[in-house]
């Protein structure tokens, strides 16, 4: 019997493990899929060769989460970082380009370049207070009241009616908005200024990496030091109930919380279990995989080196879009999200050939495969995409839900991100991990800070299950 039980082997758990693993205690993860990794698996969905990365694909917290700076994952597995972290085209040609550098993306904005310099440089000043901020809990008292008043301050202006205000050009407004349509909701609002911002400074500072091999690696990189400190991973191990796993001292939960209950078999006390049933998954993703003879033939030369694209034109229209996904409704034109691994990992496919990563939103437990329309939209500021297809490959938002039980409904959040649920993360409480059973934790993106692959949740989890039930701080997770 292993002292830590783990159900999960997404990122969160085996930050958990990760963490469980160094402070000596022996650890044992369980994972339903026949192989490890959760939303951060990397597959040849198609065809021998052509490696998709099924859900994360673009990592700016891989490098920059607390949790994986000091597990030193930048010096155990390769990041390409591209020179344009993210693109927003639109019609004639025209884009919004964010680089690296924040000189030439001002330089790019033209009239708004020196607003976009005012909203963002601030933040950038201050990442590393600001990450400590948005990766804890809402509910924690900033270490650095400054910078989290700044932050706070730029959310208010990108996430309330008056968010044209700053902006005069198109480019500007719709480069603000693809990254602020991230968590699926109607825009704006708080939560996806704050989501957005964060990532947005993150594209100045660390860029907005690739992992070479994808996003699998990072996953195998945590699972190979667990293994390292002895413990365990058992694949094609789903777990129906918390008895099947005996009397290990620690559990924690790489669950949605609608698992949580499950598992536990009425062992609940009533009161929680009203609270966690309250809680609400989100709106969805479809996921459309391609293989092309080609590169993307955008007609934005700066889109061509963009890592990251957002599509969907203006930022009216990307709103509308969202709102349509709000009232159940699949858009025409919808935000999509894409991704060009191979241009900058040679590793995906083979020579002549790419992968193309994307997806669309759309309303929770939709059917519909969006192929057709995320197609359409990527034609429309890549005339000629069409030829360079070769194949793809839809995941839609049920098909989520049964490749990885935590997207309930294809919310691939496992929980909206919206203001209340960022409070209350499964439930209102100063420790959300913690849940009423003695020794069983949430670890999951269910609980703060939420969605991405930061690790954070699983980091927290393990910290506080270390000093509550070990009496243990957390120990050194650098690579050797
Ligand atoms: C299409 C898509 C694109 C995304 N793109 C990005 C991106 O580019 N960048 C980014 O940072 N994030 C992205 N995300 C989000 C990211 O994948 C998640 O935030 C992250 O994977 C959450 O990690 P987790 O450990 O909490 O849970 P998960 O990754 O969901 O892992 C949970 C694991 O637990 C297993 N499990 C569940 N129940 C049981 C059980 N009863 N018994 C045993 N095992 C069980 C599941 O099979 C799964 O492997 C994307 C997600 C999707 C779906």
């Amino acid at each position: 019997m292993a002292d830590v039980e783990i159900v999960g082997s997404g990122p969160n758990g085996l930050a958990a493990g990760v963490v469980m693993a160094r402070a000596g205690l022996t650890v044992r993860v369980h994972e339903a899929s026949g192989t490890i990794g959760g939303g951060s698996r990397t597959l040849e969905l198609v065809e021998d060769g052509h490696f998709h990365d099924v859900c994360s694909a673009v990592h700016p917290m891989a490098l920059a989460s607390p949790f994986f700076r000091a597990f030193g994952l930048s010096r155990r597995i390769g990041f390409a970082v591209p020179e344009v972290s993210f693109a927003h085209p639109l019609d004639s040609g025209r884009a919004g380009v964010a680089f690296r550098s924040l000189d030439r993306t001002v330089e790019g904005l033209g009239s708004d370049g020196q607003a976009y310099r005012r909203l963002m440089e601030p933040l950038m000043q201050r990442e590393e207070e600001i990450l400590a901020f948005v990766l804890n809990h809402v509910l924690r008292l900033p270490g650095k009241p400054e910078a989290a008043l700044r932050f706070g301050l730029a959310v208010l202006d990108q996430g309330s009616p008056f968010w044209n205000r700053r902006f005069r050009t198109e480019e500007a407004r719709a480069l603000l908005t693809g990254i602020m349509a991230h968590p699926v909701g109607p825009l704006p609002s708080l939560t996806g200024a704050g989501a957005g911002l964060t990532l947005g400074l993150l594209a100045h500072t660390v860029g907005w990496p690739i992992p070479v091999g994808g996003s699998q690696s990072i996953v195998d990189a945590m699972a190979a030091d667990i293994r390292a400190h002895g413990g365990e991973m058992v694949v094609d191990s789903r777990i129906d109930s918390l008895a099947e796993l005996g009397s290990a001292k620690v559990v924690l939960l790489d669950v949605a919380p609608k698992a949580l209950v499950r598992l536990a078999r009425g062992r609940l006390p009533v009161a929680y279990e009203r609270a966690i049933n309250r809680f609400r998954y989100g709106n969805a993703a479809c996921k459309v995989d391609y293989i092309l003879s080609g590169p993307v033939p955008w007609a934005n030369a700066e889109a061509a080196r963009a890592g990251t694209l957002h599509l969907g034109g203006t930022r009216a229209e990307i709103a509308a879009g969202e709102a349509a996904v709000a009232a159940g409704k699949h858009p025409d034109s919808p935000y999509v999200l894409v991704s060009q691994p191979s241009l900058f990992d040679p590793t995906r496919a083979p020579e002549g050939r790419h992968t193309l990563w994307t997806y669309c939103h759309v309303p929770g437990g939709s059917t519909r495969d969006m192929a057709e329309a995320v197609t359409r939209q990527i034609e429309r500021f890549a005339p000629g995409f069409r030829d360079v297809v070769v194949s793809s490959y839809t995941t839609t938002a049920a098909g989520l839900e049964t490749y990885n039980a935590n997207y309930v409904g294809g919310d691939f959040g496992s929980g909206a991100v919206t203001l209340r649920q960022m409070l209350a993360r499964p439930v209102p409480s100063l420790y959300p991990w913690a849940t009423p059973l003695k020794g069983v934790y949430l670890c999951s993106q269910s609980a703060p800070p939420g969605p991405g692959v930061h690790g954070m949740a699983g980091f927290h989890a393990a910290r506080l299950a270390l000093r509550r039930e070990f009496g243990l701080k957390v120990p050194a997770l650098g690579p050797a």
